[in-house]
């Protein structure tokens, strides 16, 4: 077994709370614990629970919003280690529309940590994003991968970014201050199956394949590009993820050290589209909407750190990656339109 994962501390009936767990990556976080044999997790999210992407069997799930500082300290009794993974959030049409409620996540990670520190948590992860670093240094597509020190000096991207820095921030004093472990990861643009993929919290990946799933049933000849397809960015499997996240929240020498996860296979907006079509077999038109939001220009993680603490990064390539992701919403289309239950957003 690989010395990084989950700390030797860790029991298998320690209760671990994981929040955002209806959500795609709390989801599949609670999933792969369970799949390691921890047998006490603990998943909150404050969707009812009808409208949780999954949920995995054994799992006590709770239907709380963590905004509220009485329901952190329910959410987090007993508690040995918190995953943070809720926050009001979604591709860039959502972030760049709606910033207020972005940075009113901030409630969360601020209640939760205080009542993870006030519980005796031994271990407290924050999900934070490449929204984190400064934009300045992303207006060219061909942009230098971003290392851990570019965060500062602070021009985050506007709500959804301050938030994550500002949450990052209460991470490192609880730990300079009161001595909390805390493990902070900046996500850079997670995909895969479970994750939302309609109804406008999507990101591209998913979107570029509910697009061709889309067209081969209408006979549509088009997609539509936010943008000029230019962009470019590095996407991140989901099952790199969770073990990114066990990895980083058990390495004692992360202790409040923020770190970038996700790939360095930087990608444009347009070839990411040339892949969902290979992925479905057909080509279409692309029909550029360059008033349609679209970030920044370019943006790429740096491993070097995560490499030379961990000696591991995510690998999953996204052309073998987004395959997995459109077989799973090609079902998923496929199975709405015969009225069964699938993933869906609340919008
Ligand atoms: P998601 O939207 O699928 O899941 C987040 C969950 O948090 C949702 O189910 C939502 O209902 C829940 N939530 C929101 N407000 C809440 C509240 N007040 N109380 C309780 N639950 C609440 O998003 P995700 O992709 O799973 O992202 C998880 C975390 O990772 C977030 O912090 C996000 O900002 C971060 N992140 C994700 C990506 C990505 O590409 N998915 C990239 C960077 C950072």
């Amino acid at each position: 077994m690989n010395d990084n994962l989950y700390s030797s501390t860790t029991k298998k009936d320690d209760l671990i709370v994981i929040t955002g767990a209806g959500g795609f990556i709390g989801g599949a976080l609670a999933r792969y614990f369970a799949d390691k044999g921890f047998t006490n997790i603990r998943a909150v999210d404050k969707k009812p629970l009808p409208l949780w992407y999954q949920t995995t069997p054994g799992v006590e799930n709770l239907s709380m919003d963590l905004t509220n500082e009485e329901n952190c300290k329910v959410a987090v009794r007993g508690a040995k280690e918190v995953y943070n993974l809720a926050a009001d959030m979604g591709g860039m049409g959502f972030i760049e529309r709606f910033r207020i409620m972005c940075l009113r996540s901030i409630l969360i990670n601020t209640h939760l940590i205080e009542a993870a520190y006030n519980a005796g948590v031994e271990r407290y992860f924050f999900s934070s994003s490449a929204c984190a670093y400064n934009v300045k240094l992303q207006e060219d597509p061909n942009c230098l991968a971003l290392k851990e020190s570019d965060a500062y000096p602070a021009y985050s991207e506007r709500g959804y970014g301050w938030e994550k820095l500002v949450s990052e921030m209460f991470c490192q004093e609880y730990t300079a201050e009161r001595g909390m472990k805390t493990a902070i990861a900046r996500f850079h643009n997670v995909y895969g199956p479970w994750g939302t993929w309609d109804g406008g919290r999507e990101k591209a990946p998913a979107a570029m394949c509910r697009k061709v799933v889309e067209s081969k049933e209408k006979n549509i000849c088009e997609m539509e590009i936010w943008g000029d397809g230019t962009q470019a960015r590095s996407f991140m499997y989901i099952d790199d993820c969770v073990v990114g996240i066990d990895k980083i929240m058990h390495c004692e020498a992360l202790n409040a050290v923020p770190v970038n996860l996700g790939t360095s296979e930087m990608i444009s907006i347009n070839a990411l589209a040339d892949l969902a079509m290979n992925c479905g077999g057909i080509k279409l038109e692309k029909k550029y909407l360059l008033d349609a939001p679209k970030g920044v220009a370019g943006r790429n993680s740096d491993n070097t750190f995560i490499k030379s603490v961990l000696n591991w990064e995510p690998s999953m390539p996204i052309a073998v990656g987004l395959k997995k992701t459109y077989d799973w919403i090609e079902s998923q289309y496929n199975d709405r339109k015969a009225g069964k239950a699938v993933v869906k957003d609340i919008a």
